[in-house]
């Protein structure tokens, strides 16, 4: 059967069998693929012709400059072709010495060396010659690439795809080696690229200067030149960003054009909660207080992000809008991703509404049977004003008399889907999304484009930098003894342990040794508490309150202090095991102190000698305590994907473009998606018929698009 024949049969609902023929034939049809290569291309996601078209490489060698080994800079990742003169295989029974192979080109000699490279013995033979890339270093007086990749270079290939240009370096799988993998790529780019429909109206392609998209899937694979895969991936990035910008805008503008509840109460609750403070507000509060009445007041729905570091004090700022929902005689739920964090927020919001006679009531899945059904039907009645819980509050049948504010704390988890669903509650309430993990500008255009952003860019007065150190175990006495002094002079300390989930226990085991060993040998004379998220919530709230009233003075505690504790009286924290955490978990941990007019410190106690990943990010935090700079580097390390839970959050995923390579082509897209949108909301226009497929497939059922056209 060939690839034609089979076409028509397998091209997905989608398309609607609108695709040119062939991009959804099934890989498996395609000569010289077979069944088992199918099945290694399916574990790559590659089902489909249009899979492997949009499969870009990881990378692009240059190899129509390949180094001489004499030649080679240590400290470089350098690409060169050499054949194997000997090989040293691991002695018997010693698995930890690399295997090494001699390596000699017509310049000269170099090793080549694969720690856990066992079965290479049954790869590389002698007289073979390789493609090797890799980090070169000096080893004994020879260069040495470390751990390369390699190409065995074998009689019959065709040298035109794999040496003297640009060539492709794909991400293979065990059994799918780099040139088999590329002759196929070859294959498919050749025969099906030129067939791809470019759905992006012509208008915007000319406009922004983009290349067309058959010239856009030869050159990300086979460019002709280092300007042609430049091109390339500007044109594949954009597609995938304005796909993206396009789903978010059109949300926008439906949520835009329902119609929402106008808030304007004259405001005598957000008067008593002002006056009420210690302090006074921060001008950034105040302009952003100001944006949120503003839209609160508005009929449209709300949808606002706000941004702010920790200890930015969003937390009053969110109470001045619950208020005023409630002042206007409706009601307001607050959300955290997780039920110990619901339970904080419980404890800070109940301190700052109580007070004003407002009723706050807490809603998780631990509370069971009576206590239970009694809240929620407190809550249906609209007895409680205030509701906090998870985000379960909107994914349970929970009934609101009047719900009128959202207010969600930590965007990272709360996604696109469920802001729809919250959105088919009630009277279309108004959200406000919280997130401490400041993100750049840009960045928070991918995942946030359907809100608008607020940023708390000012901290409240007085706040002094938190000096912060990394210390080895060695300096564990010195460590305890700062800690005494701080508390002798009338401060309080934290000392933070990792809770990983897989081993919960163990941990929890840990920091219950460690607090009793505190307590017995080293504070004797002080009060040493422990906290941790299997404490009922009403030992928890004990705990808090005895810290806060100075009667505790060090607080052992799991990373359920996280967020939303508030002790300004503390200044120091100690974090055991600081190279499991990730780095916007410990700049979170260390906005805990730093909360009052005392000088504060962070120590960072980790083992010696953590991986490259925790060492940076751990360089970070004694370097900075910018909550931007650190969100970058956490960008960065992680990846964009893990960064912006992407994949939870519900949003389509990028084929292609890469957030940090391709920002600057992210703005350009969201503006050609606004300018589409606004003048064509569902995209029934002739020209946006193909980009409306496109869309539709991409963001499966979350969009739902009229059906008509
Ligand atoms: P965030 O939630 O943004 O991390 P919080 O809302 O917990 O920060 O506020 C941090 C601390 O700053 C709290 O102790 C809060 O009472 C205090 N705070 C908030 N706003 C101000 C202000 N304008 N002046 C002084 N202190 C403030
Ligand atoms: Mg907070």
């Amino acid at each position: 059967m060939g690839p034609s024949e089979t076409t028509k049969s397998y091209s997905t609902p989608a398309h609607g069998g609108q695709t040119s023929p062939g991009l959804a034939t099934p890989l498996r049809f395609l000569k010289g693929v077979g069944p088992r290569r199918a099945e290694l291309l399916a574990k790559k996601g590659l089902e489909t012709v249009a899979d492997a078209l949009l499969f870009v490489p990881l990378r692009h060698e240059d190899r129509t400059r390949l180094t001489p080994l004499r030649s080679l800079v240590p400290g470089q990742a350098q690409t060169c072709s050499a054949e194997i003169v000997g090989l040293s295989p691991p002695p018997p029974g010693r698995p930890r010495v690399p295997f090494s192979v001699m390596l000699r080109d017509a310049s000269g000699y170099g090793t080549a060396s694969w720690f856990k490279g066992g079965y290479l013995a049954r790869v590389l033979k002698r007289g073979q010659r390789l493609i090797l890339h890799g980090k070169v270093t000096r080893y004994k007086g020879t260069v040495q690439l470390q751990h390369p990749e390699f190409e065995i270079v074998e009689g019959d290939d065709d040298e035109q795809l794999h040496a003297g240009r640009l060539v492709p370096v794909y991400s293979s799988t065990e059994g799918l080696a780099q040139r088999p993998l590329r002759a196929l790529m070859w294959t498919l780019v050749e025969t099906f690229a030129r067939g791809v429909p470019d759905v992006l109206p012509e208008a915007v392609r000319a406009r922004r200067r983009l290349v067309p998209l058959a010239e856009a899937l030869l050159g990300a694979h086979f460019p002709p030149s280092e300007a042609a895969l430049v091109a390339a991936r500007r044109r594949l990035a954009f597609d995938d960003f304005l796909l993206l910008q396009l789903g978010l805008a059109i949300l926008r503008s439906r949520t835009a054009r329902e119609r929402g509840i106008a808030m304007a109460p004259p405001g005598d609750l957000v008067a008593q909660l002002r006056a009420s403070l210690p302090y006074t507000l921060t001008g950034a509060q105040e302009r952003v207080w100001g944006e949120i009445r503003r839209d609160m007041a508005a009929p449209d729905p709300m949808q606002r992000l706000l941004q702010g570091d920790v200890g930015s004090g969003k937390t009053v700022v969110a109470g001045l809008a619950v208020l005023t929902a409630i002042e206007a005689g409706y009601q307001a739920a607050v959300m955290a991703p997780t039920e110990i964090l619901a339970e904080q927020h419980y404890m800070t919001f109940r301190q700052i509404l109580g007070p004003l006679g407002v009723s706050v009531t807490l809603l998780t899945s631990s509370l069971k049977g009576r206590d239970r059904a009694a809240r929620r039907g407190a809550v249906a009645t609209g007895e409680h004003a205030c509701v906090v819980g998870t985000h379960a509050l909107v994914q349970e049948a929970v009934e609101f008399r009047r719900l009128g504010l959202v207010v969600v704390d930590e965007q990272h988890r709360f996604g696109v889907a469920q802001r729809a669903r919250l959105r088919a509650k009630g009277e279309h309430p108004d959200l406000l999304v919280m997130t401490a993990t400041p993100i750049p500008r840009t960045l928070a255009l991918t995942l946030y484009g359907d809100l608008d952003v607020s940023v708390l860019d000012e901290l409240p007065p007085g706040r002094r930098p938190i000096r912060t150190v990394a210390r080895t175990e060695s300096k564990r006495r010195e460590i305890y003894a700062f800690l005494k002094d701080q508390i002798r002079e009338g401060r309080q300390a934290y000392v933070v342990y990792p809770l990983v989930e897989e081993s919960e226990a163990v941990d929890l085991k840990a920091a219950t040794d460690m607090a009793r060993h505190l307590q017995a040998e080293v504070f004797a004379d002080l009060t040493v508490g422990l906290m941790h998220g299997r404490l009922a919530f009403e030992e928890k709230d004990a705990i808090m309150r005895r810290f806060k009233a100075g009667e505790i003075h060090v607080l052992v505690s799991t990373t359920v202090i996280e967020v939303g504790i508030d002790v300004p009286n503390a200044s120091v924290m100690l974090i055991e095991h600081a190279e499991r955490f990730g780095l916007s978990q410990l700049h979170q941990l260390r906005g805990r102190v730093g909360r009052g007019p005392w000088k504060s410190y962070a120590i960072l106690l980790h083992a010696p000698h953590p991986s490259e990943e925790a060492r940076r990010r751990i360089d970070v935090m004694v370097e900075t305590n910018d909550g931007f700079r650190v969100a970058e580097v956490d960008l960065q390390l992680r990846g964009p994907g893990d960064f912006f839970g992407t994949r939870q959050s519900g949003l389509p995923e990028f084929r292609s473009a890469d957030l940090l390579r391709d920002a600057a082509v992210l703005e350009e897209a969201r503006q050609e998606a606004q300018a589409i949108v606004a003048a064509d909301p569902e995209l029934l226009a002739a020209p946006h018929r193909g980009l409306r497929r496109e869309l539709l497939e991409r963001w499966r059922g979350k969009l739902a698009l009229a059906t008509a056209g």
